[in-house]
């Protein structure tokens, strides 16, 4: 089993989350699609990691695609999230974990916008935005 930078034991995550985002980041589950506190923010800043705070995707990248989720067409740093191959539900889906810590975050599709046609949707629960400063006075 791939070891990350950041592990904790199940009672160690479970201290460290709320039991919605538990399910969602340590247990792969996706919460109920138009729920999530992120859907339609616009606001600019850094989509980080709930569980480990690494920073995943700008809000540069962030774009409406009509799914339920909050969806963006790129992640930060190409080695900000790690692929993995779910078969889970009959279907062939591609996971997005975090890749600092391993929690599920979301699945990639093909159907996204240009430059990459790819669609990272992701759970708002597994999120946290991370407001950009504004300008100084
Ligand atoms: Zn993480």
């Amino acid at each position: 089993m791939k070891r990350y930078e950041i592990e904790h034991d199940e009672a160690g995550w479970k201290a460290l989350l709320t039991p919605a985002q538990y399910r969602v980041l340590r247990e792969a589950d996706t919460e109920a699609p138009f729920t999530g506190e992120y859907l339609d923010t616009e606001e600019e800043g850094i989509y980080r990691c709930r569980a480990c705070g690494n920073p995943l995707f700008r809000s540069e990248t962030k774009y409406h695609s009509g799914c339920g989720w909050p969806s963006f067409f790129r992640p930060i740093e190409p080695g900000a999230v790690e692929e993995v191959p779910d078969t889970s539900r009959g279907r062939v889906r591609t996971e997005i974990r975090c890749n600092a810590c391993g929690s599920h975050l979301g699945h990639v599709f093909t159907d996204g916008p240009q430059p990459t046609g790819l669609r990272y949707c992701m759970n708002s629960v597994a999120l946290e935005l991370e407001l950009e400063e504004g300008p100084a006075e």
